[in-house]
């Protein structure tokens, strides 16, 4: 169980942390398990390792940790990991993070998930007052979304998202577009997505861990999709935002919403209000970038919340201007750590 923590809170809409480029930090992901029930192709090798437990922060030291950000002006909070939904006892926190909800302090709490575990979560996700999630899902063959996936059953999937939307959440679904492996599925994903109801993000790939292979191979900038689909359908530039780093247009002819997460070919950082904590508590100020803040240590050897939150606003005060992600053939990934350590 976690126990409730509850510091002296700033009450909504007070100032927010500011960065040296005068974005405020308003949007915290976090990543409460390394661990993940798939094995995506561009994010893990089959032989990935994940961290002993002991090293992971209990679910209260994530409450605790949560609730400071939430203190220091934080609005929006995204649960992910690996996959949050297989960390034992995660909607134990869930429950606890939702009465910054019921106090107005947080506007939104969320989550980025592969879907697996989906369908017995959904209901209660709602309960607690989550209002949207990501769903992943890079094929809708079940073959090649197992190929892709090294283990994922679709059909399970699909029954997440059925489940999800049965219980009142808006879905969203993300497809990392992956040259030569779902490329010719892109358009089929987007008419299934809008169909259903659903918005359609596609993401570049980024140069985070090692995976098997080379990761250029498999490289599939966004504009060539995007002019590929101009080419059948219309797409109309809208101002919708979630917070997140996409761009969206709307397709005349199916009346959805699709996005553009475009690290790679046009940097989205000068907007940039996040700030990434890993499952270790290690605060990562930018994605692409390996400068980092230990907040575990403060966290356990401190019996206040002084030494926290002075080394959370100290790791603010350096967040960089953005980060500088080259995808070229044998290089090193940009950074050491997978998408799936620091929460994507
Ligand atoms: N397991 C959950 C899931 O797959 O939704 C949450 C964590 S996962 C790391 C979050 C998102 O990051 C997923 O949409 C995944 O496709 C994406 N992702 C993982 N590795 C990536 C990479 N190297 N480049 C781009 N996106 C990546
Ligand atoms: Fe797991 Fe998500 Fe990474 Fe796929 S992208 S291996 S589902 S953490």
């Amino acid at each position: 169980m976690v126990a409730l923590y509850q510091p002296m809170l700033k009450p909504a809409g007070a100032g927010a942390m500011t960065d040296p480029f005068g974005r405020a930090i308003r949007y915290l992901r976090v990543s409460v398990t390394d661990r993940c029930d798939f094995r995506c192709l561009y994010c893990m090798t089959e032989e990935t390792t994940f961290l002993p437990r002991r090293d992971l922060l209990t679910l209260e030291e994530l409450d605790r940790l949560c609730t400071l950000f939430i203190g220091l002006g934080v609005r929006r909070l995204r649960i992910t990991g690996g996959e949050p939904l297989v960390r034992r006892g995660v909607m134990t926190l869930f429950r606890a993070l939702g009465r910054h909800l019921e106090s107005g302090a947080l506007e939104e709490l969320t989550l980025t998930t592969n879907g697996s575990q989906l369908a017995r979560h959904a209901a209660g996700l709602a309960a607690i007052g989550v209002r949207r999630v990501n769903v992943s899902l890079d094929s809708l063959d079940p073959a090649r979304f197992r190929a892709l996936t090294r283990r994922g059953d679709l059909a399970q999937v699909l029954e997440g998202i059925a489940a999800a939307r049965a219980a009142g959440l808006k879905v969203k679904i993300n497809a990392v577009a992956l040259k030569g492996l779902n490329e010719d599925e892109i358009e089929p994903l987007m008419v299934w997505a809008h169909g259903e109801g659903h918005d359609l993000t596609l993401i570049e790939t980024m140069p985070m861990g090692e995976v098997d292979g080379d990761r250029t191979d498999h490289y599939l900038p966004l504009d060539q999709v995007r002019a590929r689909l101009a080419a059948r359908y219309r797409l109309e530039d809208i101002a919708h935002r979630t917070g997140g780093p996409a761009r969206y247009v709307r397709v005349a002819e199916t009346g959805g919403r699709l996005g553009f997460i475009t690290p790679m070919t046009h940097n989205f950082c000068e907007a940039c209000n996040r700030v990434r904590l890993t499952c270790t508590g290690t605060l990562y100020m930018c994605l692409g970038q390996e400068d980092a803040a230990d907040l575990r240590t403060p966290l356990r050897h401190s019996e206040g919340d002084e030494a926290v939150r002075a080394a959370i606003v100290a790791a603010i005060a350096r967040k960089p201007k953005g980060h500088d992600f080259v995808i070229a053939r044998n290089a090193r990934p940009a950074v050491g750590r997978p998408m799936s350590l620091t929460g994507g």
